[in-house]
């Protein structure tokens, strides 16, 4: 229902003195979301900075050794179902926030597997030999890492 034009008038002659406040972009600070949430969201986001953390430092270190990334790909976590990460077709790569329960060799497994699609959009054979000419060993690592996939999964 569309309030009478009288009670506009109102509100506006009232407000008129300055900007109503949603003209002001909004700015809700790291601090203020942070005091605003419940606890079990407090942790939740820990975890996830603490995801980010980990993910932007070992991006950090396999960015400088793999010849083809010039600049670090866009980042970020999202917890998915069956898949420790993936590599978007436009180069973002998501980790999978639960992935840094595991031993970093296996962090290093995945990241280096989604980096290496940024080549290769496939898993055809140039693929695993560029994967297998950068970590050997990444199928020891992946094993390793499927065996502990419920523990790791869960929340
Ligand atoms: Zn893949």
């Amino acid at each position: 229902m569309t309030p009478p034009n009288t009670h506009k008038k109102t509100i506006h002659k009232t407000c008129s003195a300055k900007k109503p406040e949603a003209a002001r972009p909004l700015r809700t600070t790291a601090r203020q979301i942070w005091l605003l949430a419940s606890e079990p969201f407090r942790e939740y986001l820990a975890f996830y900075a603490s995801g980010m953390e980990t993910g932007d430092r070992r991006l950090g270190f396999w960015e400088q050794r793999l010849s083809w990334i010039n600049d670090r790909p866009p980042f970020r976590m999202q917890e998915m179902e069956k898949r420790w990460g993936s590599c978007a077709a436009h180069g973002e790569i998501v980790l999978n926030p639960h992935l840094i329960k595991a031993p970093q060799e296996c962090i290093d497994y995945v990241i280096l597997h989604e980096l290496v699609h940024l080549k290769h959009h496939n898993h055809g054979p140039e693929f695993w030999a560029i994967l297998s000419a950068a970590a050997p060993d990444w199928e020891r690592k992946k094993q390793r890492l499927d065996a502990d996939v419920e523990r790791l999964m869960a929340a």
